[in-house]
């Protein structure tokens, strides 16, 4: 077998993602333990790697020990409860350290350099439930009518290609009296401070929701030197209900056709100005004539005034991408909305776990692999094969040599 793309995924996690250092630097609070952490913490990136969606699933590849040839012959590999005994107490500060390690070797790489939509690097927020339960609680669960859960959001890039997770943040027990929207809004600005923190000017634009179309958002993003570019829906604020009537009278500002898949799409701009924010903004609204002569329209308020009409609306889409593809595909593929296991510690390393595969991942299809493969789940299949001929040719076994 000449491309073994298990090989070939392992070599790119190490010579460039260096994830080996990353790894050989965490620790666990399980007391004197058979298998160290790095070990099984590695073992279980390559089941997130390898999309598991349970760890039902992680545990039937460790009893047909599917990762024996990764280590030197006689090494033992851990089982199942040992996965979960070290995701419950794992460092999860130095997973996160890789995470960041991940993006910031990417920036490092050149891989933004060009931006991500219009030569401006893009990213948008996310907010979600990650698991929920009407049985089982933790002491860091969220109580909402009965239900348990654990919520936060998720800031990736949005454009080009490869789609990075630069972060999550997750909504804490003291924010549960908050209402929805106000919960999700200050994890929001407590995660994009962070990206700012660890990234420095990486990202230029945030796009977010309608709950994030008020002054508190806007004036925390200008503040931090990023761009804000919010939906506008139903609002209780008075100066954007009057500018929604303001930019109702006006001629459209340009009307192109058949561009992004609608068949005519009319925009309206007008200047705006907020109650409690300095900065010049801009409303826009974009009205879409579907082929079978249905309509949408999208409203935005945007800081950005100097930027065509055209990538705003790339920028405003490609949120909505993150909701049907990326973040979909994490939910759908990735098992994010699983309750792999129901803790709190675990739960915050699993969701490192997930997005650093999936970074690794993105960057391997799109820089190593250049995009050969058009879907996940073949390369995902490859990727099987791979494992299931290291373990049958020794050959291929490098961690012996
Ligand atoms: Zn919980």
């Amino acid at each position: 077998m000449r491309r073994n793309y298990f090989v070939k995924l392992l070599k790119y996690m190490k010579n460039v993602y260096h994830i080996d250092h990353g790894l050989s630097r965490l620790t666990d609070r399980r007391v004197s333990p058979k298998y160290k952490t790095p070990q099984v913490i590695l073992i279980t990136l390559l089941a997130f790697q390898l999309r598991i969606k349970s760890m039902n699933e992680l545990k039937y590849l460790l009893k047909e020990n599917e990762f024996r040839s990764l280590f030197s012959s006689g090494t033992q590999l851990p089982q199942i409860d040992t996965i979960i005994d070290t995701l419950k107490s794992v460092d999860t500060i130095g997973l996160k350290s890789i995470l960041k390690y991940t993006v910031r070797k990417a920036q490092k790489n050149k891989v933004f350099q060009n931006g991500t939509i219009g030569g401006l690097t893009v990213a948008a927020i996310d907010g979600t439930k990650f698991f929920g339960s009407n049985i089982k609680c933790c002491s860091e669960c969220m109580k909402r009518n009965g239900h348990n859960f654990h919520s936060g959001a998720v800031m990736s890039t949005i454009g080009d290609t490869p789609t990075m997770v630069l972060g999550f943040d997750q909504q804490r027990s003291w924010e549960e009296n908050l209402s929805k929207e106000e919960g999700e809004l200050n994890v929001a600005k407590r995660l994009i401070a962070s990206i700012k923190e660890n990234y420095g000017t990486l990202v230029d634009v945030v796009v977010y929701d309608a709950l994030a179309c008020n002054s508190v958002w806007i004036n925390h993003c200008v503040n931090l030197g990023i761009d804000v570019v919010v939906r506008a829906k139903e609002n209780n604020i008075k100066s954007l209900r009057q500018i929604k009537k303001e930019t109702n009278k006006k001629d459209p500002k340009v009307i192109w056709y058949d561009k992004d898949g609608y068949e005519r799409v009319e925009v309206y701009e007008s200047e705006y100005e907020m109650e409690h924010v300095d900065q010049a903004l801009k409303f826009v609204k974009f009205t879409m004539k579907r082929s079978n002569d249905r309509y949408s329209q999208i409203m935005i308020v945007t800081t950005l005034m100097e930027t065509g009409l055209h990538t705003l609306f790339k920028m405003i889409r490609g949120r909505w991408d993150i909701e049907n593809s990326i973040f979909n595909n994490l939910k759908t593929e990735c098992g994010l909305e699983h309750c792999y296991i129901h803790n709190g510690n675990a739960i915050e390393a699993i969701l490192c776990l997930i997005f650093i595969a999936s970074n690794i991942m993105q960057l391997f299809l799109t820089k190593r692999l250049r995009n050969q493969y058009g879907t996940q789940k073949e390369i995902v299949r490859l990727l099987f094969k791979g494992l299931y001929f290291l373990k049958y040719q020794k050959e291929y076994s490098f961690s012996t040599a």
